[in-house]
């Protein structure tokens, strides 16, 4: 009986709010008793609990109230799920610090406990590739295989496909699952080769589920490409689920042999879209949750409006909110969200990354045309590490935009590069001055 009232509760509570805070706040409640005294409403974490608590306590007493229950209170308690352990998250960079002159070690699957599908807010934008992550987890390899999710930086691609690997791990212990980020796939056999590593093909073939994130990397790659070409066949004609991201669509991307494009193609292409504001509002309320925050509607607006379309960048204005009010002991308010947003934006206008690049470029004395070429000459190649390092420190660009803003395809060399300035600029006078007269030439 009370299983049919909840369920009228919640067709009534779903046409009432966002969909983005139903499927966010709603999903995976019961109503698990109802006595004269209490009414145990059971909710999957602790932050739809925040939630219903605290913003949802008036609606539902007021319908529960409509269904003839009159509890006097009514609790909230958390539905407890499998335990998830408290893995490490350090493993993720071991492989990428290592010097290319020996064997990196063999990357550990690195999915991350904190990115599952409970956390992940669902609206217009992601619902498709929510969806199909979920009944991947359920039954892994016999729909949308591949899957290939893609969409622009920060949308949430990494959280949906490593959530996927927490759900596999969850519902089917016994599958091997591989996990690994482009980079890391091709450094590996990039090593299986130099250093004549048994196992790269053994490993990668005998994934029950093969997890790749930001395929696009792979572009340009042709040894790599061939090699990835027969696993991808491998596991494919075997059932096994292969699950790939990229901030592109296959079409897209540049230089990838068309064998591979299609095989890109063959099972379910999705893209994930910016967050609308509704389902910007649910994340911040959801983030702010997690910290044990509360945060009015009009302060969470200020930022969901301001910030539209990267939910990495949502996220790191939220923190930032966050941490300045705890720093100075004051509720985070209106106005100090809008200042927040305010010295945002008032980051030098006139600064862009073309304006970098080409102060570079006749800082040196050399060609535009050079400085974005493939040109490996010392005299081109200083001058290039020196505007990546700017693009870094003034515009704190993200290393793939950097490489494309300098016509790379590897983002691997902007890492490279910023870190070589940097630590130059530590020790090497002539380095320091160059780049603190660029410097001042773009501020000036
Ligand atoms: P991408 O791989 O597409 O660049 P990420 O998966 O790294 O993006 O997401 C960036 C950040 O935003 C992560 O901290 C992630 O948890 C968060 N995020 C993205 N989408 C959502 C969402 N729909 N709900 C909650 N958090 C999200
Ligand atoms: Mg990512």
């Amino acid at each position: 009986m009370d299983e049919g009232i909840w369920r009228a509760i919640l067709a009534e509570i779903e046409v009432s709010v966002s969909r983005a805070s139903f499927i966010t706040w709603f999903r995976n409640t019961t109503l698990a008793e109802s006595t004269d005294d209490v009414a145990t409403i059971k909710v999957p974490n602790i932050f739809a609990k925040q939630q219903l608590e605290v913003k949802y306590a008036d609606t539902i007493k007021g319908l529960l109230e409509k269904h003839g229950l009159k509890p006097k209170r009514i609790v909230y308690s958390i539905a407890t799920t499998s335990p998830s352990s408290q893995k490490s998250e350090s493993v993720a960079t071991q492989a990428q610090t290592a010097q290319a002159t020996k064997p990196r070690p063999n990357a550990a699957p690195v999915i991350n406990e904190k990115y599952n599908f409970e956390n992940f807010i669902v609206g217009s934008g992601n619902e498709f590739a929510y969806a199909a992550c979920q009944a991947i987890a359920q039954n892994p390899g016999t729909k949308y295989n591949p899957l290939f999710i893609y969409g622009g930086v920060g949308l949430g691609k990494t959280h949906l496909i490593q959530a996927v690997g927490n759900g596999i791990k969850t519902n089917h212990p016994e599958s091997r699952i591989v996990y690994v980020s482009t980079e890391t796939f091709v450094n590996e056999f990039l090593d299986s080769i130099r250093f004549k590593k048994q196992g790269f093909a053994d490993r990668y073939r005998s994934a029950d589920v093969l997890i790749i994130d930001d395929i696009q990397f792979i572009a340009g790659k042709e040894k790599t490409q061939e090699e990835f070409f027969h696993t991808f066949n491998a596991l494919h004609q075997a059932n096994k689920q292969i699950i790939l991201t990229s901030d592109k669509p296959p079409k897209a991307i540049p230089t990838l042999e068309e064998r591979l494009r299609s095989r890109f193609e063959w099972g379910m292409a999705i893209d994930i879209q910016p967050p609308d504001l509704e389902t910007r509002q649910a994340i911040l309320q959801a983030k702010a949750s997690s910290h044990g925050v509360i945060l009015r509607d009009e302060v969470i607006d200020v930022l969901a409006k301001a910030i539209q379309t990267n939910i990495r960048e949502l996220e790191g204005s939220l923190n930032q909110l966050l941490a300045f009010c705890e720093l100075r002991n004051i509720e985070p308010d209106i106005a100090t969200a809008q200042a927040l947003i305010k010295g945002k934006q008032t980051r030098p206008r006139h600064l862009t990354p073309k304006g970098i690049v080409e102060k570079t470029a006749s800082h040196f004395d050399i060609p535009f045309s050079d400085i974005v070429s493939a040109k490996r000459d010392k005299d081109i190649v200083t001058p290039r590490q020196v505007a990546m390092y700017l693009l870094r420190s003034e515009l704190h660009m993200s290393f793939p935009k950097i490489a494309t803003e300098l016509g790379r395809k590897d983002h691997t060399t902007a890492i490279h590069s910023v870190d070589k300035v940097e630590s130059l600029i530590g020790h090497d006078f002539v380095m320091r001055q160059h780049v603190q007269e660029i410097r001042e030439k773009l501020h000036g």
